[in-house]
């Protein structure tokens, strides 16, 4: 077991990726903390993950809410070696129809909280810790209407850097995993039924090497890899799990399709 009795927060873990890697480190070991705001996922959650998962319901743009219930989660469990900040958004901003109000809403989730996600857990973090941000090949790949979404994930790619620098006096690593589209209910906006989740499947796919969509239990290995000692002297880095969408985008199955 690679993370035993490692204790370990995932926000956004009652959905998706975060849902995906609280399977992965319990069953490695891990005493684990979920944060998400719907208490139904929670709760569902919390019974699909077992009874000794803690699922605390937060907002996490509610900064001071979160730190306090950070706190109480670490004095209940024990201090946190590994911080997996998850939570995320998506959403398109197309020029021309986008108010401050949905822009300012992708920033404060995607990035202002991230941030604050990792100052508050700070207090509660052991020395030697893993800290894991979640970011996206939109970082790099300039889809037109997507700025705010991209902004933020450009904008974690570059703290995840800065983190590493600043937490190595600690020995607390910091790294990220970098999902291309991954099939998990971030994408339930775009595709409400079954042919347009094909279609959506078959767009994405296309538009990488391996020609699919990524598995969240693929990003939940890629986490792992991250948070146990495996990577003990790795820090400032991220794992693209995209099928090759960013690094051989010559080679995505569009161009070869029949
Ligand atoms: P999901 O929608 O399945 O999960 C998102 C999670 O974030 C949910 O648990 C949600 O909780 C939580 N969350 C969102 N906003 C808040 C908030 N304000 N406060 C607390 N929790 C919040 O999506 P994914 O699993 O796909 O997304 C996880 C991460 O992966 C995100 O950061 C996303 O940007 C990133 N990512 C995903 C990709 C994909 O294709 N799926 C590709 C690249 C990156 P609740 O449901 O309770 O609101």
């Amino acid at each position: 077991m690679r993370l035993k009795n490692k204790v370990a927060l995932i926000t956004g873990g009652n959905s998706g990726i975060g849902l995906a890697t609280a399977k992965v480190f319990v069953a490695e070991g891990a005493k684990v903390i979920i944060t998400g705001r719907n208490p139904e996922t929670l709760a569902a959650a919390k019974k699909a993950l077992g009874s000794d998962v803690l699922a605390l319901k937060i907002d996490l743009t509610d900064v001071p809410a979160a730190a306090k219930v950070f706190a109480e989660a670490a004095s209940d469990v024990g201090k946190f070696d590994i911080v997996f900040a998850n939570a995320g958004i998506g959403g398109a901003t197309p020029l021309g129809q986008t108010s401050l109000e949905q822009f300012e809403k992708i920033i404060s989730t995607n990035l202002t909280s991230v941030f604050f996600t990792v100052q508050s857990a700070l207090p509660h973090l052991n020395d030697g810790a893993s800290v894991i941000l979640n970011g996206s090949v939109h970082a790099v790949l300039g889809a037109p209407g997507w700025s705010a979404y991209a902004a933020t994930k450009g904008a974690v790619r570059s703290m995840t850097r800065n983190l590493a620098s600043e937490l190595a006096p600690r020995g607390i690593r910091v790294n990220q995993v970098t999902p291309g589209g991954t099939r998990t209910p971030i994408w339930s906006p775009y595709a409400q039924t079954e042919d347009a989740m094909t279609a959506l499947e078959e767009k994405l796919g296309n538009m990488s090497a391996l020609g699919r969509m990524s598995e969240a239990d693929e990003i939940s290995k890629a986490a792992l890899y991250l948070a146990c000692d495996d990577s003990s002297n790795v820090t400032g880095i991220e794992i693209t799990v995209d099928g090759g969408m960013t690094s051989a985008p010559s080679g995505a199955k569009i161009f070869r399709a029949a």
